[in-house]
């Protein structure tokens, strides 16, 4: 009987589709982003990103209630010093603004990766050391050497590079092993692109650059085999965990990525993709939905991990607390 094949046969139920999808929304994989800033009284909502909310080291407390009532169970954590100098000095200070956050957060076993990078803790918002106006590779990485020292012995749980800087990741683990923290794990954004998507993030991190962009140093969009080659070097350097930066325009490089590496894969949903898919579901103009068609696209795609601003979303709708 014509048709001899019928693929709708295992469309017909709910449990039947779940039965046979190849990608679940694993709420284990999803990786929520965090904003702790000293400059700031009271908890503050980023204008350009509704829902969420730049912490003070006061608000995070419960905050971070929060994060675990409703099963978050791993953020990146990044930093907003209060003072700004010209070598982001607070990044690595004790009693930094990072520093301070992390046990509040493993207080709650809440798994801390931390961002490191210099932008939010430089008076001119580039991501190292100047040398003139030009980013200086080479004293720079130094310098992340020693901020991964610092977050692991405030007791982050993963190290995450984000400033691609040429050799970042051999020198961060270089310097962790040499202080003893050997079993902490490097997730680097190997493939981080000078995207236009990051504008909403820039407001939060309080870090655009004072002159120029960040063009010389991150990745150009036109490019995926150069996203393998930076891939590659990272994990010749010692990188845990690979990153693809940013994942909707993306996919084809997640996609690349997870067929030719074995390193587990993550992939963050920038500022400027939360943007546009929550205005336009708040508007009425897409379904609640399409939040999550959005999420298990980026897993289709090949990722492992997920860092994305809507896992605060999805976890409190699935509790009812939304
Ligand atoms: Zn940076």
């Amino acid at each position: 009987m014509y048709p001899e094949e019928r693929s709708r046969r295992l469309r017909t139920s709910e449990s039947l589709r779940n039965l046979v999808a190849e990608n679940h929304l694993d709420r284990n994989k999803l990786i929520m982003p965090l904003f702790v800033d000293e400059s700031i009284r009271k908890s503050e909502e980023i204008k350009s990103m509704p829902g969420i909310y730049n912490q003070t080291i006061d608000s995070l407390e419960s905050y971070a209630d929060r994060l675990k009532e409703i099963g978050i169970r791993s953020v990146l954590l990044f930093g907003i010093p209060e003072k700004k100098d010209g070598e982001g000095t607070q990044s690595f200070a004790k009693d930094g603004i990072v520093q301070r956050a992390i046990p509040i957060l493993k207080k709650r076993g809440i798994l801390v990766i931390t961002d490191l990078c210099m932008c939010e803790y430089t008076d001119h918002g580039h991501c190292g050391i100047l040398k003139g106006s030009e980013v200086w590779n080479d004293k720079t990485i130094d310098y992340y050497g020693k901020i991964a020292v610092s977050q692991s012995e405030a007791g982050s749980d993963i190290i995450a590079p984000s400033g691609m800087m040429d050799g970042q990741v051999g020198a961060i683990r270089k310097a962790l092993d040499s202080y003893g923290f050997e079993n902490i794990p490097i997730m680097a954004y190997s493939a981080k692109y000078a995207s236009s998507l990051y504008g909403p993030f820039r407001d939060a991190a309080k870090s655009k650059p004072s002159f120029g962009d960040r063009k010389t140093y991150q990745m150009d969009p036109p490019n995926i085999k150069e996203a393998m080659k930076e891939i590659e070097l990272d994990i010749k350097e010692g990188a845990d965990i690979i990153m693809v930066k940013p994942a909707l325009f993306y996919m084809d490089v997640i996609r690349e990525a997870s067929l030719r590496f074995n390193n587990p894969l993550a992939a963050y949903g920038v500022s400027g993709e939360y943007n546009m898919i929550l205005n336009a579901v708040k508007n009425g103009y897409l379904s609640e939905a399409t939040i999550d068609e959005y999420i298990i696209s980026v897993f289709r795609a090949g990722a492992n991990m997920f860092i994305t601003y809507f896992a605060e979303r999805v976890m409190a709708r699935e509790k009812g607390k939304i």
